[in-house]
């Protein structure tokens, strides 16, 4: 790196040691031209991405808001808090491993998704359903098939979701 004293161009690390928290790197370096000394502090970059809602509008991560969206989902459903904690994490650690500057909260929704899929069925077609904003009864019906492929023995599942109304065509698995 360049020399801050006298612009040149390259510095050599006398010394490089780890901060007592293992957080941070500090570098000693030296100037071989004008002989000075000064430190460097190297870090994970960390910082969340902001979050681009439609029409370009952006905000900044919220975690509790994150928490809402699963907690809405999981209402009344047998999932333990410290599952849903690990959740939030995935989706966290997601989001900062991604090292974007700025993510599209769709993107966000397709990770919730993701987690709530492990933990709940029924939750995740909660979420899903007013997520994706299906556009008529046909779109949804379709990911219930869908999921029932991809997860079987969800037999009730469809019933409880479409109501009485609801016929199946055949029976799968
Ligand atoms: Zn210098």
């Amino acid at each position: 790196m360049h020399c801050p004293f006298c612009q040149h161009e390259d510095t050599r690390v006398i010394d490089s040691r780890l901060t007592e928290d293992g957080a941070t790197v500090r570098r000693r370096r030296e100037c071989p031209q004008c002989g000075e000394r000064f430190n460097t502090f190297e870090t994970a970059e960390l910082k969340l991405p902001a979050i681009v809602k439609s029409g370009e509008r952006r905000e900044s991560f919220d975690e509790r808001k994150l928490r809402v969206s699963f907690e809405r989902a999981l209402q009344k459903r047998p999932v333990a808090s410290h599952d849903v904690d690990n959740a939030v994490r995935a989706v966290v650690n997601d989001l900062r491993k991604s090292g974007e500057r700025e993510i599209p909260s769709r993107q966000v929704g397709e990770l919730v998704m993701r987690e709530l899929k492990k933990l709940d069925h029924v939750a995740y077609v909660r979420f899903a359903s007013v997520y994706r904003k299906f556009e008529d009864v046909q779109a949804f019906r379709e990911e219930i098939e869908k999921l029932e492929r991809d997860l079987p023995g969800l037999e009730s599942l469809q019933l409880s979701l479409l109501g009485q109304g609801a016929k199946r065509d055949s029976r799968k698995n």
